[in-house]
């Protein structure tokens, strides 16, 4: 870390502390824990779609990485890739109402498309995950040649 000079010792205990306080912020903000994920769908199935969708469990997989979310309708269960971790929280949100909208309808079919009209950032969170994906397909950039 690098600290300006001509701080007294007090003012620099003061800037330290404030830095790490940012710190773990965005290291919160960055990761919410499975507790905070069951909460999260709870408060969005009350918000959306009346309380009906009521999950057993959910939390966050890392074997699941060709898919944003799954469920599990016969157990109530659903998962989230570890992926989604650090996009935006309209993203996160959006891939938990579609779970939760499966608890209530299988399949992708228009009463599916009607539930997730509630939520305004349906179509914007889609986009954003379509935008990842073809991200992924790009081929990497060469690495800088010499000379
Ligand atoms: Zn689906």
């Amino acid at each position: 870390m690098l600290i300006p000079a001509r701080m007294s010792e007090a003012e620099e205990q003061r800037w330290v502390s404030v830095m790490l306080d940012k710190l773990a912020a965005q290291e919160s903000k960055r990761l919410l824990g499975d507790a905070e994920l069951a909460e999260r769908a709870e408060r969005l199935s009350l918000q959306y779609f009346g309380g009906r969708a009521r999950p057993t469990s959910v939390r966050w997989v890392t074997n699941q990485n060709t898919r944003w979310g799954s469920c599990t309708p016969a157990e109530g269960s659903i998962r989230l890739s570890h992926r989604l971790q650090g996009m935006p929280e309209y993203v996160i949100d959006y891939v938990l109402l579609h779970e939760l909208a499966h608890l209530l309808v299988p399949g992708h079919g228009p009463r599916f498309w009607r539930l997730l009209e509630a939520y305004p950032r349906t179509e914007r969170a889609r986009g954003y995950l379509e935008g990842v994906v073809a991200a992924d397909r790009l081929p990497h950039l060469p690495a800088a040649r010499e000379g």
